[in-house]
């Protein structure tokens, strides 16, 4: 059943901010990330470089990897994929490392070199229960930070640290402190999408799937959200606490709109249609369901429809697609273009060099843990 258009529209927020509200603050992006070449210092510690070609070894060693994706990759590509695939398997094992992914990686990183697949959160969670001395993040750099403000004593790695988001960019740690001093008082609740050093600055920090409950733990009648305009928006519509909003948007879903949903709609009846909370108003009053992606997720699983739209980052579809073969998925297909800057030959290079790094400032990180930790500990 759709979100009730007349009410999910017409919810106001009691406010929306952005950088330009005060005063023309230089507003920085908190996720800049220089990509720097490899070092005489990475090369000291490299690994031989693994044979990359395509042989009948290789074949058979990757063959139960290509049963999970050979609904999404055609065997053509395979040859191409499947080398690094080996390589960067054996040498996790020789870094002791574990490879985290995101929904949104593609299939061939996402079922065959990944350890532990899920959203941000489930993924930095998750990585606190391994005993690998390495993290290698494929995600984006909000993602990395995260899982190391959790596991402070492991090495973290990001195939690419330009791989920043939008949410993240559009605020930092200065923006959260000017806001509390325009509403003294008011908690503030930052979106997972964010920086350590907004992370730093707040009361507790959120996903898309306890975004709700999260606000209403605070026991206060208003509380500010940031960076998300449109999950703010979501939630002022299913609670009565006053939300003041920052004006930040994912670039993938806020490309999405309500009359796109309408011509899928039009030409399938029977279609069924879910998006994610970033999405826009007239988006997800359109869906028959909208969560987070791991809802997403559970809700295809139980739900088996015989063709569905899932409204976001479009290589989750094939990973889902890739798990129930005989779903049909519309796929919508907005990238994000920072989660595709991580490839299989980039992570090849980062347990080759151990790079690229990622480091949080011990003040910020311990100060960012605690809002982590108290969306973590809230109890279900
Ligand atoms: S999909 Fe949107 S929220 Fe997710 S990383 Fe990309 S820009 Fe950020």
């Amino acid at each position: 059943m759709a979100v009730e258009t007349s009410t999910f529209e017409k919810t106001a927020l009691a406010g929306l901010y952005g950088p330009e509200d005060f005063g023309g603050l230089a507003h920085k992006n908190a996720n800049a990330a220089v990509r720097g070449r490899i070092t005489a210092e990475d090369r000291a510690r490299a690994l031989p470089m693994p044979s990359l070609e395509w042989t009948p070894e290789v074949e058979r060693a990757t063959a139960h990897l290509y049963e999970r994706v050979k609904a999404v990759i055609p065997p053509v590509e395979w040859p191409f994929m499947a080398p690094y695939v080996k390589a960067i398997n054996e040498l996790k094992r020789e870094r002791n490392a574990v490879i985290l992914a995101h929904n949104y990686q593609t299939p061939e990183i996402f079922n065959c070199v990944s350890d532990i697949v899920g959203d941000s959160l489930k993924l930095a969670i998750e990585a606190t229960k391994v005993k690998a001395d390495v993290i290698v993040q494929c995600g984006v750099h909000f993602m990395a930070e995260t899982s190391k403000i959790l596991n402070p004593s492991k090495t973290v790695l990001i195939p690419d640290s330009r791989a920043g988001c939008s949410l993240a960019s559009s605020i930092t740690g200065e923006d959260v402190r000017l806001l509390r001093e325009r509403f003294p008082g008011v908690p503030v609740v930052a979106y997972v999408n964010t920086s350590a050093d907004v992370k730093a600055e707040v009361d507790i920090c959120c996903t898309s799937s306890n975004a709700v409950q999260v606000v209403e733990s605070l026991g206060s009648d208003t509380v500010i959200m940031v960076p998300d305009q449109y999950l703010a928006k979501y939630v002022a519509s299913k609670t009565k606490v006053k939300i003041i909003a920052w004006k930040g948007a994912c670039e993938v879903h806020e490309r999405f709109t309500g009359d796109e949903l309408r011509s899928y709609r039009e030409a399938d009846p029977s279609v069924q249609i879910i998006a994610h909370p970033e999405c826009p108003p007239d988006v997800i009053a359109e869906a028959d369901f909208t969560g987070s992606t791991a809802h997403m997720i559970d809700w295809v699983r139980k739900n088996h429809p015989q063709r569905v739209v899932m409204v976001t980052e479009c290589s989750m579809a094939d990973n889902v697609q890739a798990e129930l073969p005989q779903i049909e998925f519309v796929k919508p297909c907005n990238l994000c273009p920072h989660m595709k800057r991580i490839t299989l030959p980039k992570i090849l290079d980062s347990l080759i060099y151990m790079r690229e790094e990622v480091t949080v400032d011990p003040m910020i990180a311990e100060k960012a843990r605690r809002s982590v930790e108290r969306m973590i500990n809230l109890k279900n």
